[in-house]
């Protein structure tokens, strides 16, 4: 009978050890529905907790809440803490990497256009002059990138296996599959119905698209998109619909993916030649689907851009 009793002691106990453990949740955070789906003992905490960090960074950083840091800043305050600072200084350095696409002081721009509050017009050219000088902090295109990673930061402080946080569209992974296989992460289509094609990686990397179909309005048949061209004021058109960015790091994926939608195709092409760190995928306004050569892309025909 004892020896019964230890052998459903040792089963319960194993069988408690191997099942994985999951937990979900879908938050609505950062003007967007976020995803998160976490394997581990510490699954259900870890989502508690993620959904804070996230909620905390969002408020921190927001560009339309006057008691953040954001606003802070935009009121000439420059005392920030040292974290603070580092993003700060890794956004500055992004914006000197990019040749100034990525350019986190357009909200002055966004505000003309009317994109923060929706109440989107084209304005005239002596608006957009004037807006041009006006330096108002916004983190918005790099601030989904820094929160993936940021979370990843604090998963690995917790007893999690692995992640997945879709946070906007924009995926964050953390950690392996048992088996080693590698993640499958999706690439929105524009005409709807399943993923344009599927980016498959292995361990902690994010993968980030920036597109003129996420927010954007239509006036005389042009398309006026969120993304701004720093060099002009005017909503970024530079022949591409979709840049997606895979990269180790979450910030250079969000900030790159904006700079590159900013940069179009050839000046792209350059960077990632002179760079290390990333890989992207590129859809062109006229259809045309092109990926370097590190990009894993699978499950659609496409153009490899090579070194
Ligand atoms: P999303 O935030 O939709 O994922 P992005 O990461 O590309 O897309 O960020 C776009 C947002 O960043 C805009 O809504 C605006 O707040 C801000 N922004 C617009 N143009 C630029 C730019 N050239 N560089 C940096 N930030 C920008
Ligand atoms: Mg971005």
């Amino acid at each position: 009978m004892k020896r019964i009793a230890a052998l459903l002691l040792l089963l319960f106990l194993l069988c408690g050890c191997t099942a994985a453990h999951s937990a979900a949740a879908d938050i609505f955070c950062m003007d967007t529905v976020m995803n998160l789906q976490i394997w581990g003992r510490d699954a259900d905490k870890a989502i508690a907790e993620t959904s804070q960090l996230l909620r905390e960074l969002d408020s921190h950083w927001s560009a339309v809440r006057d008691d953040s840091v954001t606003a802070a800043m935009n009121r000439g305050e420059t005392d920030l803490s040292a974290e603070d600072q580092a993003l700060v200084d890794a956004v500055c350095a992004l914006e000197a990497r990019t040749g100034g696409a990525f350019h986190s002081r357009l909200y002055a721009l966004s505000e003309l256009w009317g994109f923060p509050g929706k109440e989107y017009r084209v304005p005239s050219q002596s608006e957009i002059d004037a807006a041009l000088t006006e330096e108002k902090w916004d983190f918005g295109a790099s601030l989904k990138g820094y929160a993936g990673q940021k979370a990843a930061d604090l998963l690995s402080q917790l007893d999690v296996d692995r992640a997945i946080l879709s946070l906007g569209g924009n995926v964050q992974t953390y950690g392996s599959k048992p088996d080693g296989s590698p993640w499958q992460i999706g690439i929105r289509n524009l005409e709807g119905g399943d993923s344009l094609g599927i980016i498959s990686l292995t361990g902690t990397a994010s993968v980030i698209t920036s597109g003129s179909y996420q927010r954007y309005f239509e006036q005389d048949g042009i398309r006026y998109c969120h993304i701004i061209d720093p060099r002009t004021g005017c909503p970024a058109r530079s022949g591409l619909v979709s840049v997606t960015v895979i990269c180790r790091d979450g910030l250079t994926a969000d900030a790159l993916s904006t700079a590159l939608f900013v940069l179009g195709l050839e000046d792209s092409t350059a960077l990632w030649r002179e760079s290390s760190d990333f890989e992207a995928v590129f859809v062109t306004d006229d259809g045309r689907i092109l990926a370097t050569e590190g990009a894993n892309l699978s499950g659609c025909e496409y153009e490899v851009i090579r070194r």
